[in-house]
C-alpha cells in the first residue's frame, strides 16, 4: 500500500516541498507534521514588520483551506521523537507512529543558546511567540537593547529597535560584524551604516557576568572592562540543526544532516532540506545554509527526486546559487554568490545620492558572488556571470548590471 511522503517539519522548506510535489503530479498522500500549534508561517517577518508595528498578524504561509485544496495533511503541535529507518517509521510525541515511503527532514534550526545568561532571562528570536515577547519588551521605546552577536540576526534586531527609539548596544566576539557572511569589506560597510543611525559596537568583546535587574533588564560586564545597563538583552549567536529526533538514525552529523546535490541522505528514501540540510553545492564541499531562498530551493530539489526513484528518472541536482537578504533601516542587503573572507570586494556602482552601491567579489580574478544594497534587479542581472564564474575584467566592461537602463 502507498503510504506516500512525510515530511517533518512545518517551516518554509516543509511548505514548499509539499507544494512541489503537488505541482510535479504527486497524486500519493503528503502528510506534514509540525513540531508548533497554528498554521505554517514565515520567519524573515519575525525580525522586521512583526517587531515594528503591533498590528502584524502572525505570518500565515498556507491557509487551512489551501493545504486542504492541496491535499496535504497537516499534524500541528506534534514531535517527531524518533526515525526507525528499517520499518520506514516515525514516532511522534502523540503516541502515533507514522509509516512512510519518503521521508522529508525539514526541521529546520534552533538558536543557539548563552548559559551564562539565562539568569537575566534574555530573548531569542526564532518563532511568532519569541516575536511577541520581544515586540511587548521593546515597548515602551526609550530603553537600552544590548543585542550579542552581530551577525544578520542580530543587526536586524539592532536597526529595528533603533527604529522604535531605543538606545542599542551590539557585543560580539568577533572583531567584526557579519562574521559568517563575506569578508572584513562587507563588514565594514554594515557596520558604517549602523554607526550612522546610532548603534555602538563592542567588537572582539564577550560576556563576562550578569547581574539581572528583573523584568528582563541585566547590567552586564564585558571582557574590555565596561559595563552595559540593559533594559532588554537579546542573544542572536546563530543557530543549530534541530537534530535530535534524529539520534541513532545515523545520518545527523556535528552540523546537520548531510546530503548529495540532490537533497538525498544516505538512505535513498529520506531527503534533507532547508536550514538542517547540510547539501553538497559543490564536489566534495557541504555548507548548511541558513537562508530561506535555499529552503525552497532545497526542497524543490528534494519533491521533484521523490518522484523521479518512483518513475525510475535520473534524479535532478541543486544548482542555484546562494541567496541571502536582510531589510535593515531603510535599506535591503543582499548577497548572492558565495562570498569568503578573502575575497576582494570592488566597487560597481556607488549612487551616494540614492544611497545605493553594488559591488563585485572576485576570487582569483573570477566573479564568486555580488553585493548589493537597494539593487534588487542589479544583483539579479548578474546571476549568470557568476554561474559561470567569469573573469571580473569582462564583467566590469559588460556591467550587466546597467542592461536595461539604469541600474
Ligand atoms: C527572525 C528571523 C528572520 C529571518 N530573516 C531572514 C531574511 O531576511 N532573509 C533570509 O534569507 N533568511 C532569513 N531567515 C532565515 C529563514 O527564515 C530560514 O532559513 C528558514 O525559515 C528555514 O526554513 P526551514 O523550513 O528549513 O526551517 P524552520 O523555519 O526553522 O522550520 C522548521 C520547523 O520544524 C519544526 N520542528 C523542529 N523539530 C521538529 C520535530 N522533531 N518534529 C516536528 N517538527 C519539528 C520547528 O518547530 C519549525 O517550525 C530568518 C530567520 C529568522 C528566525
Amino acid at each position: 500500500m502507498t503510504v506516500g511522503t512525510l515530511i517533518v517539519g512545518g517551516g518554509i522548506a516543509a511548505v514548499r516541498c509539499a507544494e512541489r510535489l503537488r505541482r510535479a503530479g504527486d497524486t500519493d498522500p503528503v502528510t506534514i507534521v509540525a513540531a508548533e500549534d497554528g498554521l505554517p508561517y514565515d520567519r524573515p517577518p519575525l525580525s522586521k514588520q512583526a517587531l515594528l508595528d503591533s498590528a502584524v498578524d502572525r505570518p500565515v504561509l498556507k491557509s487551512s483551506e489551501a493545504l486542504d485544496a492541496l491535499g496535504v495533511r497537516l499534524l500541528q503541535a506534534r514531535h517527531a521523537l524518533r526515525l526507525h529507518r528499517a520499518e520506514r517509521r516515525v514516532d511522534l510525541d502523540s503516541g502515533e507512529s507514522l509509516s512512510y515511503d519518503d521521508l522529508v527532514i525539514a526541521t529546520g534550526s534552533v538558536p543557539r543558546r548563552l548559559p551564562l545568561l539565562d539568569d537575566a532571562a534574555p530573548h531569542y528570536l526564532r518563532t511568532w511567540d519569541d516575536a511577541l515577547r520581544l515586540r511587548n519588551a521593546l515597548r515602551p521605546a526609550s530603553g537600552h537593547v544590548l543585542v550579542v552577536g552581530a551577525g544578520v540576526l542580530g543587526l536586524e534586531i539592532a536597526a529595528t529597535s533603533r527604529a522604535l527609539g531605543h538606545e542599542v548596544t551590539v557585543v560580539d566576539a568577533a572583531p567584526r560584524v557579519l562574521p559568517r557572511l563575506g569578508g572584513p569589506g562587507l563588514s565594514e560597510i554594515v557596520m558604517a551604516l549602523h554607526e550612522q543611525h546610532g548603534v555602538r559596537f563592542a567588537l572582539g568583546v564577550t560576556v563576562g557576568s550578569v547581574i539581572p535587574a528583573g523584568d528582563g533588564a541585566a547590567t552586564l560586564a564585558l571582557s574590555d572592562g565596561t559595563r552595559v545597563d540593559a533594559d532588554v538583552v537579546v542573544v542572536a549567536i546563530g543557530a543549530v540543526p534541530a537534530t535530535g529526533w534524529l539520534h541513532g538514525s545515523e545520518l545527523a552529523g556535528h552540523d546537520g544532516v548531510e546530503t548529495d546535490a540532490a537533497c538525498r541522505t544516505r538512505d535513498d528514501r529520506i531527503f534533507a532540506i532547508g536550514d538542517v540540510a547540510r547539501v553538497e553545492r559543490s564536489p566534495g564541499v557541504h555548507e548548511r545554509l541558513e537562508h530561506w531562498t535555499s529552503a525552497g530551493d532545497t526542497a524543490a530539489v528534494a519533491a521533484r527526486n521523490i518522484l523521479a526513484r518512483r518513475r525510475d528518472e535520473p534524479p535532478v541536482q541543486l544548482e542555484e546559487l546562494p541567496y541571502v537578504w536582510s531589510d535593515q533601516f531603510d535599506g535591503k542587503l543582499q548577497i548572492l554568490g558565495t562570498i569568503g573572507p578573502d575575497d576582494d570586494l570592488l566597487p560597481a556602482v556607488d549612487d551616494t545620492e540614492s544611497g545605493r552601491w553594488l559591488r563585485l567579489a572576485s576570487r582569483e580574478g573570477n566573479l564568486v558572488g555580488v553585493v548589493g544594497w537597494n539593487m534588487p534587479a542589479a544583483v539579479n542581472r548578474c546571476r549568470t556571470a557568476i554561474a559561470a564564474r567569469a573573469a571580473v575584467t569582462d564583467v566590469v566592461t559588460a556591467a550587466p548590471w546597467e542592461r536595461m537602463g539604469r541600474p
